[in-house]
């Protein structure tokens, strides 16, 4: 990096703190905008508001005392035709002021105000010497400060006459001199950079050079050429839309589905033991009888899956995804008895107590004791703890639930071959690979085995974020509810409808159902500034004393103690309390079929996902049940946040590609990597066709030529030794 003009030591380290390490992150360092300085204008023509650069000229200065103590310099000039613009400066920096001599000439680059019908900019950009063909005015030196202008003679070039790029600020870089950087490694590295790209995919597309691309886009050249104007040439470029753009975004992609594709034949190479075949198949039907209902059609495609992939002596590697309440941990239950039938331990780890608890007591209820569980959580006593592990260890076959005290370091499994985890983005990479290492073991051959994983997971994600983020993993989905379920009644409340919301709950809870209260967050001190949030634990002795004084109101909330928590949730499921505010918590899990009302407060802090998952709390039971989304927002704001995509439907999948295009692939990802999707370039909505096209590709350079020995995939070979280590471990699943 240092090679690099202008970047010194203190300059690298501020770069590595942002990851930027090597010359080639720092030419992937893109521009977030774009501004036209490809025209010089005449100060007569501007407006206010609008950025612009003009060539000045000095014609006098004076510092004025402000009413505040402070001082504030004004600079007087004017430009060519003699029209009268002010720059105005309240903290001037070091030396500035020596500059502006009458006589003086610079460009500048500024926003526009109207100060009693006086045009000026406030601390503007500035470049010293006239116009761009004229020779730069000798200036001195001095040391390169915030804002101090530089007498440089490429400024003219880089900084005016062009478009030119505007980058995400870094903290302690001033904008024209990260500006200049770029500048300079453009000038010097962009085309001695290595080309990854095979010459016979560029050539499938017609996608230019990457040097030529990488100069492109951080310092646009005049394409008038080509027949767009100025205008055009910025809106591609502002768009993503530019070949220079679209041969970076289809480079990510490839070589992202390269690394993950990579990676599930690798999984698919290893070994594990296979079930089914020995009782599996026949204990999960006996199982499936107890159940008292019929499973529906996603349901039973579900667990065919699972079980052809547990036949495999390969590790099984698959998402179930499906709307909470759609019958996911019924499916991994009685996949689960078919291991344990083949004398194989399985562990369900859930990311809270109470829905491990749930589980705990599901399985008991559901098959009568006839799927070996045990439950394991911060709460076992120690007593209990040691006698469970005791059987765990001498390898009775048995389903152990939890939280993640199951991958705490006593818990040792003797024959551990299936793993699953519920609402698998809760938990992080390293915590499901501690779980999956508990089940590593030697196969008769002496080579590795490796237990079988299924994850599960509420929200649904779309597909493109599915090929990417889960590309390594067989997605399951179930899409179908058990029957007897009526769409829940979805209404964004504002304003005075408040109270009539609040009388149909009324009703409801009178009628002899429950509802839930859900707020953002426990108390107002979490948030400063926030301060008009309602918060919960001041909510609920609101609505406890004037609201609904006649009703027996809960608070849940994550500070508390488990075992509070507990008898909050237990009284609620006893519907001694008929009204229950909580935060989050609940958003997992939790079953009461006697609820029909979610209230969600604020709901324009939570995403269309996760509000989604909350309203799925309820119409779990065959009355009609009611979610009402309140929020404070005005309409501008709530179309922009699409609240109204709640109203109209309650198919998850349509719900997070909502959420996708608004909030991007980080709400989805939660934990599970680290840095979420390695992209700096591409988007998952904005580019769905690319990663389409790159994916097809990537699958048809692996099928034919998996380690890149062919020449025409030299390019690729090259990039996978020289990038190996250093990123690409942190994409898969696991
Ligand atoms: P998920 O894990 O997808 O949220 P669960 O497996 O916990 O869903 O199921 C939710 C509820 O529906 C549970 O009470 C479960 O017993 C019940 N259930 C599951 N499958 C069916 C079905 N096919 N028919 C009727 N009820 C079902
Ligand atoms: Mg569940």
């Amino acid at each position: 990096m240092q090679f690099v003009k202008g970047v010194g030591p203190r300059l690298a380290s501020v770069f590595r703190a942002r990851e930027i390490e090597t010359v080639r992150d720092l030419l992937t360092f893109f521009p977030r905008a774009y501004e036209d300085r490809s025209k010089m204008r005449s100060v007569s023509e501007l407006q206010e508001g609008e950025r612009a650069t003009v060539t000045l000229q000095v014609v006098g200065s004076r510092s004025i005392p402000l009413r505040s103590g402070k001082r504030m310099f004004e600079v007087r000039c004017v430009d060519p035709e003699g029209n009268p613009l002010a720059l105005k400066y309240f903290h001037l920096p070091r030396g500035l002021d020596q500059k502006f001599k009458p006589g003086a000439q610079f460009v500048a680059t500024g926003t526009v105000k109207n100060y009693l019908n006086r045009l000026e900019m406030s601390h503007p950009e500035l470049s010293w010497g006239s116009a761009p063909s004229t020779a730069p005015s000798p200036v001195g030196k001095t040391n390169a400060g915030e804002g101090l202008p530089l007498n440089d003679p490429q400024a003219a070039e880089r900084d005016f006459g062009r478009i030119i790029p505007v980058y995400t600020e870094i903290e302690g870089v001033p904008t024209r001199s990260l500006r200049k950087i770029l500048w300079e490694a453009v000038q010097k590295y962009a085309h001695q950079l290595e080309e990854d790209l095979p010459l016979r995919l560029r050539d499938k597309y017609g996608l230019p050079k990457l040097g030529e691309a990488i100069r492109s886009i951080h310092f646009p050249t005049d394409q008038k050429s080509d027949g767009k104007s100025g205008e055009n040439v910025i809106a591609d470029l502002l768009a993503f839309r530019s070949p220079f753009h679209t041969r970076l975004i289809y480079e990510e992609f490839l070589k992202f589905e390269l690394v993950i594709l990579r990676h599930r034949k690798k999984l698919e190479s290893e070994g594990a033991f296979a079930f089914g075949r020995d009782g599996g198949a026949d204990a999960l039907t006996a199982l499936r009888k107890l159940l008292p209902f019929p499973l529906t059609g996603d349901q039973n495609r579900c667990v065919e899956e699972i079980m052809g992939d547990l036949g495999r002596s390969h590790p099984m590697n698959r998402l179930i995804q499906g709307d909470v309440g759609s019958g996911k941990t019924v499916v991994a239950f009685l996949t689960a008895g078919a291991v344990l039938a083949e004398g194989g331990q399985a562990t369900l780890m859930a990311p809270t107590e109470i829905l491990a608890e749930q589980h705990y007591k599901n399985a008991i209820k559901l098959f009568g004791g006839r799927l070996n569980t045990m439950l394991l959580t911060g709460r076992t006593g120690a007593a209990d703890r040691r006698a469970m592990f005791a059987r765990l260890e001498a390898g009775e076959p048995t389903l152990l639930v939890g939280t993640h005290a199951l991958i705490e370091d006593p818990v040792r499994f003797r024959s551990l071959r299936y793993v699953m985890i519920d609402e698998q983005h809760r938990f992080g990479v390293e915590q499901r690979r501690v779980l999956r290492e508990k089940g590593l073991a030697d196969g008769p051959d002496g080579r590795k085995r490796y237990p079988h994983q299924l994850s599960l997971s509420a929200t649904p994600i779309p597909r493109t974020l599915a090929l990417t983020a889960y590309g390594d993993l067989e997605v399951s989905t179930v899409k179908e509810m058990p029957p007897g379920r009526s769409p829940v009644r979805t209404q964004v409340i504002r304003g005075e409808a408040r109270r009539s919301a609040y009388e149909m709950i009324r009703l409801q809870v009178r009628e002899g159902h429950q509802a839930y209260f859900i707020y953002p967050l426990v108390n107002e001190s979490e948030a400063e500034g926030f301060t008009s949030l309602k918060s919960a634990s001041q909510e609920a002795e609101r609505l406890a004393r004037e609201v609904y004084p006649e009703f027996k109101v809960g608070l849940l909330h994550g500070q508390m103690k488990p075992d509070e928590k507990q008898k909050v949730m237990e009284s609620f499921q006893r519907n001694e309390t008929q009204i229950l505010v909580s935060t989050t918590v609940v958003e997992v899990g939790v079953d009461v079929p006697n609820a029909t009302v979610m209230a969600i407060e604020h709901c324009e802090r939570f995403g269309l996902s996760q509000l989604h998952q909350l309203r799925g709390r309820v119409g779990r039971g065959s009355a009609q049940s009611h979610c009402f989304l309140f929020t404070h927002q005005n309409a501008r704001e709530a179309t922009e946040s699409r609240l109204e995509v709640l109203e109209e439907t309650t198919d998850g999948f349509r719900i997070a590609e909502a959420d996708l295009e608004i909030r991007g692939p980080g709400e989805f990802l939660g934990t599970r990597q680290s840095g979420g999707l390695p992209f700096r370039m591409a988007n998952l909505v904005r580019d769905q066709d690319w990663l389409l096209k790159a994916r097809e590709d990537a699958q048809s350079v692996l099928a034919e030529d998996a380690e890149f020995t062919r020449p025409e995939n030299a390019p690729l070979r090259a990039y996978f030794e020289r990038e190996g280590r250093r990123r690409l471990q942190h994409f898969g699943t696991t």
